[in-house]
């Protein structure tokens, strides 16, 4: 007989048939919390069912003060640690006009990478010399428009160059120019599609020629390194890499770089698909990038300080940590359903067409009131006719009735601007002022909207001209 009582010293534990759980994302395992257990029915104080009936289901609510909150503590981190730091707010992260002006007014210039997010900036009131104008393509139009307004052209490649130069003698002054530059940190995977790269030379061939034409002149050094970057150690390199360029260049061609722009990418508390500890865990603090970047950017302009000059200005462009966590999606239950697996599926009224970030996230799902009943594994699907429109494959959720309503986030950065208007309308945007009040900031489309741009030709104005069929399909 054997005792298996712990105070027993002599006998060995019982052998056990090892067991393999299969941990599926979303359900109970060590890392995982009960979700449902947490639950949320106000957005800054004002309740959701309050923000339901009067704006509709599905809806984007944004906190005003939250992205307030969040610019100035990147602000606040970055200039207690080097005397130089501008922001540029990165538009196609989310350019809701609204969004843009918080930041504006929190002393953000504009990041833009296309014509249409250059006019946006300039319609809101943004002078061009407050405006960062990246990506690969600007035509010549919006090239001569940046030009007059002294707005601050990031050179993507060779024959944007050319076109510059062309637009700038033609204007008659010198420009200022910065070139964005592409190389390996060891740590992301290099964008070398954009820019000009560091280790083959071209970078530095770029720069002499814009040293020897007569109506460019070379003042900032960009790159964008990617995005959700995960290890601050990449932004050492980066620093590294691109004061290196700078220190070589200024030595070589004589120009003076006024600015470095770091560009994009900090992650924000949002959950990666795939990776499986908590953002909590997994993510910088905004202090530990700033840290990380002023600490290096201090040491590589010692130097250059040391002899009386400035050190260069300090440019991000941050986007998604910004706004990620100031925006949430609130969806309603339209039905149950149960799969074949025997799991749960819950059909909601929002989709991939509007929470477009849930190819890639794991988003936060919080119920707006007390859940009861047992939790079960369930699906979250959209209300689009699509295989593809999933919000959640599996999480594990108490039972749900039609009309009740869920918070998916942080829902603020890339989904106001690569939400799709397909199959359905895309919804009202609100946001909630620091006061407590409820501003509409983009209306909910609508059949008139969606069409508006539409033209019928003459023989296409009626779907019958010669009077509807006959219907073979409702003859019994
Ligand atoms: C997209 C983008 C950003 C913002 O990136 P995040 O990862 O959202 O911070 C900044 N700069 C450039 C050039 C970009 O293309």
């Amino acid at each position: 007989m054997t005792d298996t009582t712990p105070s027993s010293q002599s006998t060995k534990k019982p052998w056990l048939k090892p067991t393999i759980t299969p941990l599926r994302s979303g359900t109970i395992n060590k890392f995982g919390a009960m979700r449902h257990e947490q639950w949320r029915d106000n957005i800054d104080g004002v309740p959701i069912s309050e923000l339901l009936e009067k704006h509709g289901s599905p809806l984007f609510v944004v906190s005003e003060r939250k992205l307030r909150e969040n610019i100035r503590h990147l602000h606040r981190a970055f200039s207690s640690r080097y005397p130089q730091v501008l922001s540029g707010w990165s538009y196609k992260t989310n350019y809701l006009g609204a969004v843009c002006n918080v930041f504006h007014q929190e002393g953000a210039l504009a990041e833009v990478v296309s014509e249409f997010e250059y006019l946006k900036a300039r319609s809101l009131g943004v002078p061009g010399n407050c405006i960062l104008f990246n990506g690969p393509h600007k035509p010549r139009r919006i090239l001569q428009q940046a030009v007059a307004e002294g707005a601050h052209i990031h050179i993507d490649h060779l024959d944007e160059l050319y076109l510059l130069e062309e637009v700038a003698s033609e204007a008659g002054h010198e420009v200022g120019v910065t070139i964005r530059l592409n190389f390996d940190t060891g740590y992301t995977e290099p964008w070398s599609r954009f820019g000009f790269n560091v280790e083959s030379g071209q970078a530095m061939d770029v720069a002499w020629r814009i040293s020897s034409s007569p109506s460019l002149r070379l003042t900032g050094l960009h790159s964008h390194i990617g995005t959700f970057v995960l290890e601050t150690e990449a932004y050492r390199a980066q620093v590294r890499i691109m004061t290196a360029f700078m220190l070589e260049v200024e030595a070589r061609t004589g120009c003076e770089i006024d600015y470095i722009d770091i560009g994009g990418g900090f992650a924000s508390l949002n959950s990666l698909q795939g990776i499986y500890l908590p953002p909590e865990q997994v993510v910088p603090s905004i202090e530990q990038y700033a840290d990380t970047i002023c600490t290096e950017l201090l040491e590589a302009t010692h130097e250059r300080s040391a002899q009386g000059r400035n050190r260069p200005t300090l440019v991000l462009e941050t986007g998604r940590a910004l706004v990620d966590d100031a925006e949430v999606l609130i969806s309603s239950v339209v039905a149950n359903k149960r799969l074949p697996d025997g799991r749960h599926g819950v059909v909601m009224d929002a989709g991939v067409n509007l929470l477009f970030t849930a190819f890639w996230y794991n988003h936060d799902v919080t119920p707006t009131r007390q859940l009861n009943g047992k939790p079960d594994e369930t699906a979250l699907y959209g209300p689009l006719c699509m295989n593809i429109d999933v919000l959640r494959q599996s999480l594990m959720l108490p039972p749900l009735d039609v009309g009740d309503s869920l918070i998916f986030s942080p829902a603020g950065a890339y989904n106001n601007t690569q939400w799709m208007q397909f199959i359905e309308y895309r919804p009202n945007v609100v946001m909630v002022g620091d006061d407590q009040t409820v501003a509409v900031i983009r209306r909910a489309e609508d059949l008139q909207t969606v069409t508006a741009l539409e033209q019928l030709p003459a023989h296409l104005q009626k779907a019958y001209p010669d009077g509807a069929p006959a219907s073979q399909l409702d003859k019994r």
